[in-house]
């Protein structure tokens, strides 16, 4: 890459260097003519990156890996991963690259890595590409979620690549820029395990260490405290998608990271009307994944985690899977901890101070919630005009119901706190009816809708005048919405 952006960023290849069996050296697929549709500068901000730089023509070669910076070496990464409860033994980057890492503005390690950038030895039956889309939708639900405060992978550019997909119909291609703080998920520790070569899956412990769990490195038992800090983590994430009514729609053990990041948005989507078996995925007929699952599913992802590292967790196997026992055992407290705290803020309460009246009437309100089947993220946000005494478009939610008036009673008399409540409620999510208007008109050639959808969506907490249609429910014609994975 000419001038600024390769001479003040560093990439380096931590990854391939440490764990070289892992991983393949590859090439992302030539693209002639790529046109940049997003590019996030705040984020290459952040990352430390020259946005100028990046938003010239060498820039686009450098964000669909058709320009290697110094220092990087791009690789296919392998991983193992149950999916839907059957186990792939290889599963891997079928469509995707890990460009390198950068260490960001903040002196932390990211990957930079690409999705759509061409097959590679992972890609079994696929074809390696991206559909422009797909790809926007996960910019628009990833930074979403960043903006909402929910640990995640981000998106720093979609590229399009000039190239045709072919799905149901021929689909314009592109090229997704992804940036995490890594790409290690439960599915790479499945793959070493499954190697039989302990040294190897130490190695892999070591670095999951050295980049996520520093501190589990001076514990007397690293591998143990690797385990629980994982669990600890996925459990706050979990009780947070759960809080705002987030459904990921395909928790395989792949798709489920090391760093506590929500990683993969291929069918999420989020919830408008509260109801705890709303699932979106079209291939998810069993509800494997539907939104009151959420919890078990990562607590099963987890123990196949737990699984992989038993031979790390100590030499005697009866007492290594005691070890990961009862660390799988403290799921359920870490991610109802984190869920009651939540709920608490959510209604202006504090959990600590609060302690069982908070509890309970978290726990009513959400019965409510579910009973009127209310707009989750309405419903909240109107609690917080309603905490300062004007109720009415609160109540207007719960069909005017005594049973609504008699909570409100009892949740005003411990005066919850407006404020708090205007820091955790969001007003704009991602609204279903709002992403496909949007990616719709994007692949017509129109971003106006989109870049719009984006700045509302990535400043979620502030309420703006003129903004009043990406607050409110899909209308009722918009029908039960239905997402795809084959992305
Ligand atoms: P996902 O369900 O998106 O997590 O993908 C599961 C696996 O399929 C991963 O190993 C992906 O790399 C791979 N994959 C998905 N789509 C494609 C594609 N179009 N071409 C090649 N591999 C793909
Ligand atoms: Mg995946």
């Amino acid at each position: 890459m000419s001038a600024s952006a390769q001479s003040t960023v560093a990439f380096h290849d931590r990854f391939a260097q440490a764990l070289p069996e892992m991983c393949t050296p590859w090439e992302a697929q030539r693209i002639h003519s790529p046109q940049l549709l997003v590019f996030n500068e705040p984020l290459a901000a952040e990352m430390g990156l020259d946005p100028a730089a990046l938003q010239s023509s060498d820039g686009s070669r450098l964000l669909t890996g058709n320009l290697v910076p110094e220092g990087a070496t791009p690789v296919a990464q392998v991983y193992a991963g149950h999916q839907f409860g059957h186990y792939s033994p290889r599963l891997g980057d079928g469509r995707a690259l890990l460009l390198g890492e950068i260490v960001n503005a903040s002196g932390n390690l990211r990957d930079v890595h690409l999705k759509g950038s061409g097959r590679t030895p992972f890609a079994r039956g696929g074809d390696g590409q991206a559909a422009v889309g797909p790809m926007l939708r996960e910019y628009i639900l990833s930074e979403a979620m960043h903006a909402l405060g929910i640990p995640t992978t981000r998106s720093l550019a979609v590229t399009s690549t000039g190239m045709s997909v072919y799905r149901d119909t021929e689909l314009p291609g592109a090229v997704l820029t992804r940036v995490a703080s890594s790409h290690l998920r439960v599915g790479t520790f499945q793959y070493a395990r499954a190697t039989g070569d302990v040294e190897l899956l130490r190695r892999l412990a070591d670095h999951a260490i050295d980049r996520h769990y520093p501190a589990a490195a001076k514990d007397e038992n690293p591998y143990r405290a690797l385990l629980t800090d994982v669990i600890s983590a996925q459990a706050s994430l979990v009780a947070q998608w759960m809080l705002t009514g987030f459904v990921h729609g395909v928790m395989n053990t792949d798709n489920m990271t090391i760093s506590g990041e929500t990683i993969d948005y291929g069918p999420c989507a989020f919830m408008d009307a509260f109801n705890p078996s709303t699932v979106y995925s079209s291939i998810d007929q069993a509800g494997r994944y539907a939104y009151a699952n959420q919890p078990a599913a990562a607590e099963w992802n987890l123990a196949r985690l737990a699984e992989s590292l038993l031979p790390l967790l100590h030499e005697d196997e009866q007492r290594a899977v005691e070890i990961a026992t009862a660390a799988i055992g403290g799921f359920e407290a870490d991610y109802l901890a984190a869920w009651s705290r939540g709920a608490s803020e959510k209604i202006g309460l504090r959990h600590e101070a609060d302690g069982d009246a908070a509890s309970v009437l978290v726990q009513e309100f959400f019965a409510l919630l579910e009973e009127h089947q209310a707009d989750l993220t309405l419903a909240f946000h109107r609690l917080g005009a309603a905490a300062s005494g004007s109720a009415e478009q609160a109540r207007f939610l719960f069909d005017g119901a005594a049973g609504f008036d008699d909570w409100m009673e009892r949740w005003l008399q411990l005066g919850p706190d407006r404020d708090l409540m205007s820091h955790v409620n969001p007003i704009y999510i991602p609204r279903n009816h709002l992403v496909e208007e949007a990616l719709a008109s994007a692949t017509e050639g129109d971003l106006a809708p989109l870049r719009q959808l984006l700045n509302t969506v990535t400043r979620p907490y502030e309420e703006r005048p003129g903004l009043e249609r990406y607050a409110a429910p899909a209308p009722a014609d918009f029908g039960a919405y239905r997402t795809f994975c084959g992305t």
